[in-house]
């Protein structure tokens, strides 16, 4: 799985053969596109999208591009996954923050349980970033919670990296999307 913020010029470098495997650093080529899949955005509109693929011309694996707004096997765009997690962070119950987000109650409990299993991973990749582009942005503030102090370190490496990159209007759950590889909501990997 690839994420990335441009979709189309991925494409064209994908063409080019421009793109590297993130396993093994070889060419990658086009490799068809994966199946399309409907996806709920943060206004409630459903966005219809067909993720192309990508092969290793090296060691053969396939990849997925990704949109940054997108995680893998999530009919929710980041943009409302975040959402839910800053909910649960402030200390709110999964059935709250599905009402007001117009989610089903088990997809937000399965988010939650998901990112807390994750969370001392997630301020790990979050402290690491903040302290590569601004280590004066480490968060201090005592947090109720282990996810509170994962999102708040995410949401700061975001803020860090929209700074360093002079892109006010870049969307930060798509910049947190790219920092965690697609791994927001996922287990950390064996290696
Ligand atoms: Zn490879």
């Amino acid at each position: 799985m690839i994420e990335v913020f441009d979709v189309a010029a991925t494409r064209r470098a994908l063409a080019r053969r421009l793109l590297r495997c993130p396993g093994c650093g070889g060419r990658l080529r086009p490799w068809g596109r994966a199946r399309p899949r409907t996806v709920r955005d943060s206004d409630g509109g459903d966005l219809v999208v067909r993720p192309d693929r990508a092969r290793c011309t090296a060691c053969q694996a396939t990849h997925v591009v990704f949109d940054a707004a997108l995680l893998p096997r999530r009919a929710y765009t980041v943009r409302v996954i975040g959402q839910a997690l800053v909910g649960a962070a402030r200390g709110q119950g999964h059935r709250p923050i599905a009402a007001q987000l117009a989610v089903p109650e088990g997809t937000v409990r399965s988010w939650l349980r998901r990112a807390r299993r994750s969370a001392h991973r997630l301020w790990t990749i979050g402290v690491q970033a903040i302290v590569a582009l601004d280590a004066d942005a480490l968060p201090t503030r005592e947090q109720p919670n282990t996810l509170a102090y994962a999102v708040e370190a995410l949401v700061a490496a975001a803020v860090a990296g929209r700074d360093r990159l002079g892109s006010p209007d870049a969307d930060l759950w798509c910049q947190i999307t790219v920092l965690t590889r697609g791994q927001l909501l996922a287990p950390a990997p064996a290696d």
